[in-house]
C-alpha cells in the first residue's frame, strides 16, 4: 500500500457506493422534463428543514450565494459593518464585501478555531449590523454566548454552518440558533453535489419568502419583480442527488468520528496538536486539522510517503491581498498568524479505511521518532 497514494479526498468511491442509487434519480430528472425549481428541490428543501428542525430551508446554487442572500434578506447593506472569522474560508467575507457591506475580521479561540466570544464585544460599533460565525472544520461555535451578545447590542446572527452539517450543540443544530444558517454543498463537503449547491435555512418566515424571490429574479409571482433579484436557484439534478445523500449523512458523519477518533487514540503524545471536542458540541470533522512545529518539512515527510494533505488555510483574510483596501497588517492577528504556519489538514472521509488512517499514524510517529 505504500506505493499508492493516499489521496485527501476520494470523491469517486462514495459515488460508486451509492451508484444505482444515484443513477437512477439522476435519469429521474432528465426523463421528468422538470429542470428548474421542479419536486426534487422542493422534496430537498422540506427533507433538509426536517433533518435541522427549521421551518424553512431555500435552496440556492452555493455556499457563498446562500450568504449573500441571507445578508441582502436581512437588509445588511453598505454602511454595515459585519464580523467575520480571520481564519474562515474567503467566501464568508466575500458575500459581505460583495453587498457593499465592510467586513471586520474577528480573532478565533486556539483551541477550538472558532470565533473568540471574548473578544467579541470590543469589535462591535455603531456601525455593526451583523455576526457571521462559521463552524469551522465541523466544530459548533459556542452559538448561545454569540447569540447572546447579538441579542445585546441588536445584531443579527447568521451562521456559516457551510463545514458543519449535521453538527449539534446543545441538542439543536448548528444554523438554527441565529437569524439564518447557510450550506454549501460544494462536491467535498460533508453533505456534497455533483456541482455547486448551498442552502438557507431559517425559522423566520419574512427572511424565508424574501429569499424565495431574491434567489429567482426578485419576483413572487412570474413576471412581476418586486425587488432587484438574481438567478441563485439550485437545479433540480443536484437536489435529486442530495437527496439520495441526505439519507446517508448521519451514517457518513459517524464514520468521520469514528476514524478521528482512531487519530487521536494513535497520535496523542507525540508532538502534534489534535482536534478539540468540548462539552455538548457534536463535532462532525469536516476536516482533521493538526498542528505541527516545521509544518513544510512533515508535510513533506507525508509526500514522501505518498499521503496527501492539504492546508485550510495557508494566509489569513486580513492579509490577503483582495483585503488590502481594509489596511490590516502582519501583526494584527497574531494566533492566525502564527496558526497558518502550524496547521495541517490529514485525510478524513467516510471511504476511508481503518487501516489506512493506522498507516498514516505509523508514518507520523516514524517522522517524530527520527527528527525527535
Ligand atoms: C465552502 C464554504 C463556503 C462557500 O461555499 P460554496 O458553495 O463553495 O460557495 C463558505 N463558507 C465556508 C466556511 C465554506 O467552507
Amino acid at each position: 500500500m505504500s506505493n499508492k497514494t493516499l489521496p485527501f479526498f476520494d470523491l469517486k468511491k462514495q459515488y460508486f457506493s451509492i451508484k444505482e442509487e444515484i443513477d437512477s434519480a439522476v435519469q429521474d430528472v432528465i426523463a421528468s422534463g422538470n429542470y428548474i425549481l421542479g419536486p426534487k428541490v422542493k422534496e430537498f428543501e422540506s427533507k433538509f428543514a426536517e433533518y435541522n428542525s427549521t421551518k424553512f430551508a431555500i435552496g440556492v446554487n452555493s455556499g457563498t450565494d446562500a450568504l449573500r442572500l441571507a445578508l441582502e434578506a436581512c437588509d445588511i447593506n453598505k454602511g454595515s459593518e459585519v464580523i467575520v472569522p480571520v481564519n474562515t474560508f474567503i467566501a464568508t467575507a466575500l458575500a459581505v464585501s460583495s453587498i457593499g457591506a465592510k467586513v471586520v475580521f474577528a480573532e478565533f479561540n486556539k483551541e477550538t478555531y472558532n470565533i473568540d466570544v471574548q473578544k467579541l464585544e470590543s469589535l462591535i460599533t455603531k456601525k455593526t449590523k451583523a455576526i457571521i460565525p462559521v463552524h469551522m472544520y465541523g466544530l459548533p461555535s459556542e452559538i448561545d454566548k454569540i447569540t447572546d451578545i447579538a441579542k445585546k447590542y441588536n445584531l443579527i446572527v447568521i451562521e456559516d454552518a457551510c463545514q458543519a452539517h449535521g453538527a449539534f450543540y446543545k441538542e439543536r443544530m448548528v444554523g438554527t440558533w441565529g437569524d439564518v444558517g447557510v450550506y454549501s454543498f460544494y462536491p467535498s463537503k460533508n453533505l456534497g453535489a455533483y456541482g455547486d449547491a448551498g442552502m438557507v435555512v431559517t425559522n423566520d418566515k419574512n427572511i424565508s419568502e424574501r429569499i424565495i424571490s431574491l434567489r429567482n429574479y426578485g419576483q413572487s409571482v412570474k413576471y412581476y419583480h418586486n425587488v432587484r433579484g438574481s438567478n441563485c436557484r439550485l437545479d433540480e439534478i443536484q437536489a435529486a442527488v442530495l437527496n439520495v445523500k441526505l439519507k446517508h449523512l448521519n451514517r457518513w458523519i459517524e464514520k468521520r468520528r469514528k476514524l478521528a477518533n482512531l487519530y487521536v487514540n494513535k497520535l496523542k503524545g507525540l508532538n502534534i496538536d489534535l482536534p478539540c471536542e468540548f462539552d455538548g458540541a457534536k463535532h462532525v470533522y469536516y476536516l482533521f486539522v493538526v498542528r505541527v512545529k516545521e509544518r513544510e518539512k512533515f508535510q513533506r515527510h507525508l509526500e514522501t510517503n505518498n499521503i496527501q494533505t492539504m492546508i485550510h488555510y495557508p494566509v489569513p483574510l486580513h492579509i490577503q491581498e483582495a483585503y488590502s483596501d481594509l489596511h490590516y497588517k502582519k501583526g494584527d492577528f497574531k494566533l492566525a498568524e502564527e496558526y497558518a504556519d502550524k496547521i495541517l489538514s490529514l485525510p478524513l472521509y467516510p471511504e476511508l479505511e481503518e487501516e489506512q488512517i493506522c498507516y498514516v499514524c505509523e508514518k507520523i510517529k516514524a517522522y517524530f521518532h527520527e527528527y525527535n
